[in-house]
């Protein structure tokens, strides 16, 4: 078990997390960045970034993790169970042991959502998946459906399409919500194939996936789908089970702060994917980053 002092913890090593820590440890600040899971977050999972920088996210991440590193911060590779004020501090208590600071920075992130419907758990690896850059070379040449109909689902159905022969793009919806530059990449794709108002309701198979069934908003008809694969985007829910209840959430369960990025519970901020409001552009991510610990050098008094 450890226990150690810092002046800011940052919570989480996505991109948000580790442009805290680089800006907090800039400032002089004594930091520490504890991550859960590999250091990255969602990014790591992209193989060539949308704008700029240009790159894969595990490019992006590295070398923020490792300027982060050899500017001095901590890097903890603990999970985060519990957030706490003590006096004048706050712990963050782990599965390895208690640390405290006088300020905490939350960009615990978010992760993909599952549909929950039948089939999805039982052949995850088997034919689910929510990588389409790890995982797409597997479906060469084969039919896969995708679920929903944001950025996340558009991106990744073009991952898909550069190697599957059909990719069936299903959404609850009668028109995307993606943003317009991926719409029209998806439109000018002739092997994606959209299915407008509908759900999928089960993933089936034996070894492997070999259909899904789908059920029509409309008319309730089901049909079914023939396919290798099957990816579920749609949407994310923040990380953040640790954070105590004084901290507000939105309906989605993602943590509201005030302008600079501040909580309801003082000296604790919250950035990036886990926070209500956030843009969910990498831009974003970094900006808010950077602004929190702005906030918190402020808090300080820098
Ligand atoms: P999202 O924007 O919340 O979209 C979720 C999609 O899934 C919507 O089309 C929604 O349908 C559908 N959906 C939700 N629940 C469903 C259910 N139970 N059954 C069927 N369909 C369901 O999520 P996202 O696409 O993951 O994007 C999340 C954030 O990350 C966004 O801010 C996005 O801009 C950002 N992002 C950015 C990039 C990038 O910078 N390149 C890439 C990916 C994501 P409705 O439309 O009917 O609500």
């Amino acid at each position: 078990m450890s226990d150690s002092n810092f002046d800011v913890i940052v919570i989480g090593a996505g991109i948000t997390g580790l442009t805290a820590a680089k800006h907090a440890v800039q400032q002089g600040l004594s930091t520490a960045n504890i991550e859960a899971l590999l250091f990255g977050g969602l990014v790591i999972n992209i193989n060539e970034l949308d704008g700029k920088p240009h790159g894969s996210g595990t490019d992006l991440a590295s070398n923020l993790m490792m300027e982060v590193g050899e500017l001095g911060a901590a890097n903890l590779s603990e999970t985060v169970t519990a957030l706490a004020r003590d006096g004048n501090f706050l712990t963050a208590t782990t599965d390895a042991g208690t640390h405290r600071a006088r300020a905490v920075i939350i960009a615990s992130g978010a992760k993909l959502k599952r549909l929950g419907i039948p089939g999805e758990a039982e052949f995850e690896h088997r034919g689910v998946s929510q990588c389409a850059d790890c995982d797409g070379p597997m479906y060469k040449d084969e039919d896969v459906v995708v679920a929903g109909g944001g950025d996340s689902a558009l991106q990744e159905a073009l991952v898909l399409a550069n190697f599957c022969k059909r990719v069936h793009l299903v959404h609850r919806g009668a028109k995307f919500r993606a943003r317009q530059h991926l719409i029209d990449a998806v439109s000018a794709r002739n092997n994606i194939y959209p299915v407008w108002n509908t759900v999928a309701e089960e993933v089936l198979g034996a070894q492997m996936v070999t259909k899904v069934r789908l059920r029509n908003a409309g008319d309730g008809k089901t049909t079914e789908i023939p396919c290798s694969g099957f990816f579920a985007y749609i949407g994310l829910e923040p990380n953040c089970e640790f954070a105590p209840a004084e901290i507000q959430r939105d309906a989605n369960g993602c943590l509201m702060t005030d302008n600079s990025l501040q909580t309801a519970m003082a000296g604790v901020f919250a950035a990036g994917a886990v926070r209500a409001g956030y843009g969910g552009l990498l831009t974003h991510a970094v900006a808010e980053g950077d602004l929190a610990a702005k906030a918190v050098t402020a808090q300080f008094g820098g």
